[in-house]
């Protein structure tokens, strides 16, 4: 692997295959989930059991979790070659990614007693922590005027509100919710006050909580979750009361590195696709990847994606040297969102009529691929992030 020092002084990218032994593992158990199997999962709008299975069994889901609570104990580039190897191969991490990463927020913030309690079984798979409970429908971006209330008494918390596109809430034994805990008038600043919970959702169902399921453009088993007086133990608060926000900013950066990851490897999927396309589909008597008004977008999208690989390159050494990788983060998760969707559309325009064929995946893979640019934070938000923190802009809000 070709190693290169980037301009950040001693952090070094490497240039060549990252972890080529998963990525090898990851194609050959995705070989085993064509599109077919994705196109019948939206038809029926179901859960990819197998494919999570498979991926589990593989131990690939607890490959963040250190090797003393039974995961593999691997470094974020680990989980980055995963994911972007997943969705290069034509499949989706989305039933599943968060199983890997909202953890963190357990492992970097959590009690040991409760480390000790939960981390095992999510490192196997027995305990499914997928669901991540922070959006609102009133309150949508600005998150610390959310709404959902946890009110202390006794030795538990009592919560109100509502939450919206929580993803696999249906498919979780576990929910890391966001609630707040002290009222926003009576808070010095916006961001504190809030809290951060375990909620156990099996215990919990029928008895304070309702989860529905959220019809959406991608099958992201999305729904909304209602709380209507739900009694959750003291002992599931996640460290302190109150400091929540700051908790959740923790995980924020690999959240960003991590879907950066995948849309990466949308993007390889894409122009794969559609230079092949091109070079094979024959019209006015030539291959249409002939023309240069063919080959250009293709092209244009691949420089594209080389260049958004290698920020997310540089957010993922800086995160693992434990620097401040914010800025990197949230732009490779900006340049990478943005290439994949160029690439979608360059192929969806290269497959011609045939692009809106079902059957060839590129429709699937191009309303897929749309996602990063709302979710898990939207396009907007991170500009503003730049523009205001890094380039020391005035605050627009
Ligand atoms: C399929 C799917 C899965 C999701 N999964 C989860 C999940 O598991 N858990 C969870 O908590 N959330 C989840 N989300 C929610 C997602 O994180 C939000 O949709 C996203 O953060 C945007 O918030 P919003 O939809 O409320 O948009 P809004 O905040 O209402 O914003 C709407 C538009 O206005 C723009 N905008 C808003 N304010 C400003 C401003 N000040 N300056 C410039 N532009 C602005 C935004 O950029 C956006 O384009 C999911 C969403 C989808 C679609």
């Amino acid at each position: 692997m070709t190693v290169e020092k980037s301009a950040d002084n001693s952090i070094e990218l490497p240039l060549g295959e990252t972890y080529p032994e998963i990525r090898e593992l990851v194609r050959r158990l995705c070989s085993g989930f064509p599109g077919n199997y994705w196109r019948q999962l939206e038809e029926s709008q179901s859960y990819p059991t197998d494919f999570v299975k498979a991926l589990t069994d593989a131990g690939l889901l607890g490959s963040l979790i250190p090797e003393e609570y039974g995961g593999l104990g691997l470094p974020l580039g680990a989980a980055s070659a995963t994911l972007e190897e997943i969705h290069a191969a034509g499949c989706n991490a989305g039933a599943c990614h968060a199983q890997m990463y909202i953890m963190g927020t357990l492992l970097r913030h959590g009690s040991r007693e409760q480390k000790q309690k939960y981390l095992p079984g999510i490192a196997s798979g027995q305990l499914r922590l997928q669901a991540f409970g922070v959006t609102e429908p009133t309150t949508g971006s600005d998150t610390t005027k959310l709404k959902t209330r946890a009110e202390k008494q006794d030795d538990h918390y009592i919560i109100n509100g509502q939450k919206v596109w929580t993803s696999r809430a249906l498919h979780s034994d576990l929910m890391l919710l966001l609630a707040r805990t002290t009222p926003l008038n009576e808070v010095q600043k916006k961001s504190d006050g809030l809290s951060v919970f375990l909620v156990d959702i099996k215990s919990s169902l029928g008895h304070g909580l309702d989860i529905k399921p959220l019809r959406a453009m991608v099958n992201h088993n999305a729904t909304e979750v209602f709380f209507d007086s739900l009694r959750v133990p003291s002992e599931n608060l996640i460290g302190e009361e109150g400091k929540g926000f700051r908790y959740i900013l923790d995980g924020m950066n690999a959240e960003r590195i991590l879907i950066a990851s995948e849309a990466i490897g949308d993007g390889r999927w894409f122009i794969e696709k559609a230079s092949k396309y091109a070079s094979e589909r024959t019209v006015f008597d030539r291959p249409i990847g002939r023309n240069q008004g063919v080959q250009f977008p293709i092209a244009k999208a691949y420089a594209n994606i080389e260049a958004a690989t290698l920020m997310v390159r540089k957010a993922t050494a800086l995160f693992e040297a434990g620097r401040p990788c914010g800025p990197a983060a949230n732009m490779a998760k900006l340049l990478s969102s943005e290439a994949s969707w160029q690439a979608g559309e360059a192929t969806l325009q290269t497959y011609g009529g045939f692009g809106f064929a079902t059957e060839y995946d590129v429709e699937r893979k191009w309303r897929e691929t749309r996602l990063f640019q709302v979710a898990p934070i939207s396009t907007n938000l991170i500009l503003s992030y730049l523009a205001e923190h890094v380039l020391g802009m005035p605050r627009s809000y």
